[in-house]
């Protein structure tokens, strides 16, 4: 059987290099809403591996976490795209919510691949969620296009991506922040400063998202 290999972010990096071509980071997510954790990430692990651009993927129905989405998909795309205005090369991507129906991280790099001719695909995911990729649809054909790059998650220390799969692993500073923790602020009152980005911050005030301004 084979198992989870890790590969050294500096020979990841500079092995990706040296071929040309676009270097594309995928950090996928439900948003819900977009925090620092995301941020820092996409703009740490975009330094890091020298990647051209990190497009924050928002799902439009993400089927693995039914019944717990809160705001709606273009919500959720709002307050990403007023999160990453400014950021340079970190973008949102609304292409699930063009696609429709439930997003599966296969559909969507099969699309980046075909728009996006020679690109690496690199696949952006916390510890957490690299410790379920067994569940994917269609997890071999993501493994075949894609990079996987992993940063590891406070609560989510000891979690690995699944046997078959090499990664790089990316240190970014661990931020113990969640979209479900952050639902329950807005719900109770409690700020979100510092942890939302100001401008999403906005986007769940005028929009009242979460209870917020109740
Ligand atoms: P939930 O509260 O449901 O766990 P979440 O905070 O994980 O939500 P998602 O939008 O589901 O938010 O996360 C998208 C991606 O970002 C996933 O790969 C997840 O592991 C990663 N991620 C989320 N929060 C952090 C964090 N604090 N540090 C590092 N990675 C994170």
């Amino acid at each position: 059987m084979s198992t989870a290999q890790e590969v050294p972010a500096d020979v990841a990096a500079s092995g990706l290099r040296a071929r040309g071509g676009s270097r594309i980071g995928v950090l996928g997510g439900t948003f819900d809403p977009v925090h620092v954790g995301h941020l820092v990430t996409a703009v740490n692990v975009r330094h890091e591996l020298e990647l051209d651009q990190v497009l924050l993927v928002v799902a439009n129905d993400p089927w693995q976490k039914a019944g717990s989405v809160s705001a709606p998909a273009s919500e959720r795309f709002a307050m990403v795209a007023a999160a990453v205005a400014g950021i340079p090369g970190v973008e949102a991507s609304d292409l699930e919510l063009r696609r429709g129906g439930p997003s599966y991280t296969a559909d969507t790099v099969e699309e980046l691949a075909a728009t996006h001719p020679g690109a690496e695909l690199h696949l952006i995911l916390g510890s957490d969620a690299a410790g379920g990729l067994d569940t994917w649809e269609r997890e071999a054909e993501v493994r075949e296009r894609v990079r996987l790059v992993v940063v590891v998650r406070p609560g989510a220390e000891a979690a690995r991506p699944p046997a078959g799969w090499s990664h790089v692993v990316v240190e970014v500073p661990r931020l113990d922040v969640s979209s479900t923790d952050l639902r329950a602020r807005a719900g109770d009152g409690r700020p979100l400063d510092w942890l939302v980005p100001d401008a999403a911050v906005r986007v769940i005030e005028e929009r009242r998202l979460y209870g917020a301004g109740r």
